[in-house]
């Protein structure tokens, strides 16, 4: 016997508007001006921007790249604002060149200063609503592979 003809009926191509909402324990921090690190993230910045491409751009996603704005360097895995509470073990894990004895300075170090840390990104997919900051994980990975999958 067959199953249930619906078991094999395949989903439409659908919208749905999704929201995400929760708070992110930020630990103190000092003000991004005064942080004596982002010399480097700016020298950086300024010299690598001329040729620069949106890292969403150049898999999947160009048709929605803000294409009239600068592009943005994004921090692929720590944000200024939490290094200070970084596990040195658990980031050891994944990135054996920092000590799991590592203090938060430098761990802001490495942070702030290795090219493989940063990602350069449009404002869509840096802090629209296709962005690295707004999007789930999941949704932004996939668009770098799935043509406008966030609208
Ligand atoms: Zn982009
Ligand atoms: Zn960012």
């Amino acid at each position: 016997m067959s199953p249930p003809e619906h078991t094999h009926r395949p989903v439409d191509a659908h919208d749905q508007a999704l929201t995400h909402r929760y708070t992110v324990r930020f630990p103190e921090h000092a003000p991004r001006e005064g942080d004596p690190h982002y010399a480097a993230f700016s020298a950086y910045r300024r010299h690598f921007l001329p040729g620069a491409l949106c890292y969403v751009g150049q898999r999947a996603g160009a048709s929605q790249c803000t294409d009239d704005r600068p592009l943005e360097l994004h921090h692929a895995t720590l944000e200024f604002a939490v290094v200070n509470a970084v596990s040195a073990e658990a980031l050891h894990r994944d990135f054996p060149e920092i000590s799991e004895h590592a203090t938060a300075e430098e761990i802001a170090a490495w942070a702030e200063s290795s090219p493989g840390q940063f990602r350069w990104l449009c404002q869509f997919h840096h802090r629209g609503h296709g962005g690295a900051h707004t999007a789930s994980h999941a949704d932004w990975t996939a668009q770098l592979y799935v043509p406008e999958l966030i609208e």
